[in-house]
């Protein structure tokens, strides 16, 4: 099943106003110190919008009106539009926004992965991706840009507006960069984004439930372990892996090349963990590619002194890729030698496939 439940609108976007949705608390402080206005309208406006979701400037009535009217001519509200919501049989919603210069991308609601009434929101960073990783779709899109910190904090609040009237539990608990591009690329703005998510006036969500995936961007990897280690990003951290040897990696991760596997591995045993905290280590099964016995046994020796868990992801197929997914024996016996050498690993069962939200899938409908 899958339904189209919102009609397309013109776009419009504000180039002359600030668009609020993307300002850090930090931000708002400057702006106020540069028009001679007391610090505390910037926690004012900041919590308005975020803590309270106040939708307008007019309801901010703890505003005089000229100041509401002062700041409706510098700020704007605007949320990238959603164009389409698909909804798969497994409840899996994948959004697609429209930004007013035509480009497109797309976020994956997931509720109630693990039962413990999580549900989780899968955001993009970029409008496609320039890494070209041989077994993702959103590598094939060719228009690609960074998406603003206001694009990606606005995804946020489009969904919740869209799932919270469903009722039923239906409230975002968990925030994943693992949407279209890749989020490292995307630094200044992506981590602006988080400032905002998890500022506990602002958006507040908890750091243990907000991750950012990557393919291994090891300067930023590292810059993002001074953030977390400062404690300004204390976030979970994932990467996508995907092999067990340079030389397979290069194959299917061409940045690989720049950033071979004995680099990113030193980057992520630098990034500071909290207690009881693991990182993510995602890694996309590929019949006959990098599925072998000998693969999963290189593993653990690979990843030692790193406290993390590995995800294994089965290839979600799609049009352009040239690769297979593993036969569910290969799976099996992957896992199966992982958990014997006493790691962490478990199979993903992919949500939204008949919508292409799975993993790997996204950009097919932008
Ligand atoms: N660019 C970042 C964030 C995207 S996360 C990154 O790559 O980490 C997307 C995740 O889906 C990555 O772990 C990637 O390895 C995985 N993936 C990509 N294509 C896939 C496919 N066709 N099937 C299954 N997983 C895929
Ligand atoms: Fe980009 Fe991540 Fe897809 Fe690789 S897996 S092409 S880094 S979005």
């Amino acid at each position: 099943m899958s339904s189209l439940l919102h009609a397309a609108a013109a776009p419009t976007v504000d180039l002359s106003r600030v668009n609020l949705f993307g300002c850090t608390l930090a931000e708002l402080e400057e702006r106020m110190a540069s028009w001679k206005l007391p610090r505390f309208r910037a926690t004012q406006l900041f919590a308005a919008l975020f803590a309270r979701r106040v939708r307008s400037f007019d309801a901010m009535t703890d505003l005089s009106k000229p100041l509401r009217q002062s700041f409706a001519e510098r700020f704007c509200l605007d949320l990238p539009r959603v164009d389409q919501c698909q909804v798969s049989r497994d409840g899996t919603r994948k959004y697609r926004y429209l930004a007013a210069d035509g480009s497109a991308f797309e976020a994956v609601y997931l509720p109630e992965v693990g039962g413990e009434n999580t549900n989780t929101l899968c955001i993009s960073s970029q409008t496609g991706c320039s890494v070209g990783c041989k077994f993702c779709f959103t590598a094939s899109i060719k228009r690609n840009r960074n998406l603003s910190a206001a694009e990606i904090v606005g995804q946020v609040v489009a969904v919740q507006r869209d799932v919270e009237p469903l009722g039923d539990g239906a409230r975002l608990t968990n925030i994943v960069f693992m949407g279209m591009g890749e989020p490292l690329l995307n630094f200044a703005q992506v981590t602006d984004a988080m400032r905002i998510l998890l500022h506990p006036l602002g958006m507040a969500f908890s750091s243990r439930r907000l991750t950012v995936s990557t393919s291994g961007i090891v300067p930023r990897l590292r810059e993002l372990g001074d953030l977390a280690r400062s404690g300004e990003l204390p976030i979970q951290l994932a990467i996508s892996l995907n092999a067990s040897d340079d030389v397979t990696r290069t194959r299917i991760m061409p940045i690989n090349k720049k950033w071979p596997l004995a680099e990113l591995l030193d980057a992520a045993r630098a990034y500071p963990l909290r207690p009881r905290r693991a990182i993510t280590m995602e890694y996309v099964l590929l019949g006959g590619i990098n599925d072998s016995d000998e693969d999963a046994r290189r593993l653990p020796g690979l990843l030692q002194g790193l406290t993390c868990k590995l995800n294994l992801l089965p290839l979600n197929p799609h049009d352009e890729t040239p690769f297979l997914p593993p036969t569910a024996a290969r799976v099996a016996s992957f896992q199966g030698i992982l958990r014997r050498a006493g790691m962490h690993a478990l199979v993903r069962t992919p949500r939204g496939q008949d919508i292409a939200a799975a993993c790997g899938q996204l950009g097919e409908a932008v």
